[in-house]
């Protein structure tokens, strides 16, 4: 493996380990090149491993949108040392800031910025996905990257995986990572197919220049509005140059055919009518919107099969109400790294990894799929009840109940089970 590359990478973290695995031994396919397999492949190849990911996609690109970096996620990106790069590229919100539907009255504010630090020790921040992406992919050395080869399946031969790309492209890797996407075709390969399972809500988003919404005087927070049957969410992102929006409204169903990606202005307004003009003067000034369905899955089983493994929407793929998808396959690259890295045998690190990661993401996962119901509740009893919880402020985004989300060190492992400590590499 070369350290070279952009200047960033770190020593490997191998002193910490008691393990006879030699890193530059072992050859890692990631399949994926969104920000979880990136990330992944990132830390893997500072460790000393022997990665390169393979990516479907002519080009690596993401959606024009912003995603949310929470500290669990941050820690992540600062251990891989592109600490700099997002404190360049990120925006550093006040608060989250959850408000009512029609009135914008304050329901809970919890803050962001230095508390965050203080904390957690590593920021909040907010930022365009593709600036992240971009990120990842200058700190990979291009010969890692492969792109245009799509997965196609794979054999374990107990000692290696055998995979094999449409391409016509076939390779034999001691470890094989899917960070494919909600799609999976990995998981499909390793625990069959499973289609991931509409919820019932949808998304316009859209980024519109800040400029045009100066007269509203926006905070530097993440608001998030709650109202019956919807919620909207926006923040900005790119040193506050756009805002980003996410309106997420429930729908009976969804058939491709009848939506486009592409979305209307006016579908959007109409979907919030009655909301609070703050929203619709945000909606009325982008230039274009996009929409899409949201899917997830229930959390699996097993993520890892002998010498393969899952990572990110791949595996928990979830609701966006907690703003965590990505994170989570953020912490997954870090504490699969360190699983590797602590084995002496590679199933054996990867059942390690599934147990330490698999409860958590699932936690994860219900509490967002918790949060369609809570965000959307109709006025009414229920809400009001929702309401006087929040203004206690120890729920949703409070400081303390987001603390055993925020606090986590995904390179941090516990100490060994006896069973994931098998012979053999
Ligand atoms: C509206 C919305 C808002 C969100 N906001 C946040 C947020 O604020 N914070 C947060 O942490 N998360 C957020 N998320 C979740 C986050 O976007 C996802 O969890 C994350 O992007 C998933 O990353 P990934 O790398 O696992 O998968 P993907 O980004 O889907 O990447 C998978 C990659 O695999 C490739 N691929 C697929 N199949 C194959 C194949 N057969 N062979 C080779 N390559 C293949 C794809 O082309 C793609 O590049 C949000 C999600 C939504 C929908």
């Amino acid at each position: 493996m070369s350290a070279s590359g952009p200047g960033r990478l770190l020593p490997p973290p191998r002193a910490r380990y008691d393990s006879h695995i030699e890193p530059e031994r072992i050859s890692v396919a990631v399949i994926g090149g969104g920000i979880g397999g990136l990330s992944a492949a990132l830390s893997l190849l500072q460790a000393g491993f022997d990665v390169h990911v393979y990516e479907r996609a002519a080009v690596l690109s993401e959606v024009g949108a912003g995603i949310q970096i929470s500290p669990n996620a941050s820690r992540v990106l600062h251990g891989l040392g592109l600490g700099d790069e997002l404190a360049r590229m990120g925006v550093r919100p006040l608060a989250f800031h959850q408000r009512r539907w029609d009135d914008g009255r304050t329901l809970l504010r919890a803050p962001l910025g230095d508390t965050m630090v203080e904390a957690f020790g590593f920021p909040h921040y907010q930022t365009h996905r593709a600036d992240l992406l971009a990120t990842l992919v200058a700190a990979l050395p291009r010969e890692r990257l492969h792109v245009g080869h799509r997965f196609r399946g794979l054999v374990d031969h107990g000692d290696r995986v055998e995979m094999a790309f449409e391409n016509g492209t076939v390779a034999d890797v001691d470890v094989l990572v899917g960070a494919d996407g909600i799609h999976s075709d990995v998981r499909s390969a390793l625990f069959g197919p499973e289609d991931p399972v509409f919820t019932g809500c949808a998304a316009y988003r859209g980024l519109v220049p800040a400029e045009r919404l100066r007269h509203l005087e926006l905070e530097v927070t993440a608001q998030i509005w709650m109202g019956p049957g919807a919620h909207f969410v926006h923040y900005f992102v790119q040193r506050r140059r756009l805002v980003n929006f996410v309106a997420i409204f429930e729908q009976e169903s969804w058939t491709r055919e009848s939506w486009t990606d592409r979305g209307e202005v006016a579908g959007a307004l109409a979907a919030f009518e009655g909301w609070h003009p703050q929203l619709h003067e945000i909606v009325r000034a982008v230039d274009e919107t996009f929409i899409w369905a949201l899917f997830d899955r229930p959390p699996l089983p097993r993520w890892s099969r002998g010498r393969a493994t899952l990572l990110g929407d791949a595996c928990h793929a979830m609701l966006p109400f907690m703003a965590q998808g990505a994170a989570q396959g953020l912490e997954d690259g870090a504490t699969l790294t360190a699983c590797l890295l602590d084995a002496d045998d590679v199933p054996g690190a990867l059942r390690r990894y599934e147990a330490l990661r698999l409860p958590r993401a699932s936690r994860i996962q219900a509490l967002s799929t918790e949060n369609k119901t809570r965000f959307h509740l109709p006025d009414g009893p229920e809400q009001r009840e929702r309401d006087a919880r929040m203004a206690g402020g120890s729920t949703d985004f409070a400081l303390k109940a987001v603390e055993w989300i925020y606090s986590h060190d995904a390179a941090a492992l516990g100490p060994r089970q006896p069973s994931t400590a098998a012979v053999g590499r």
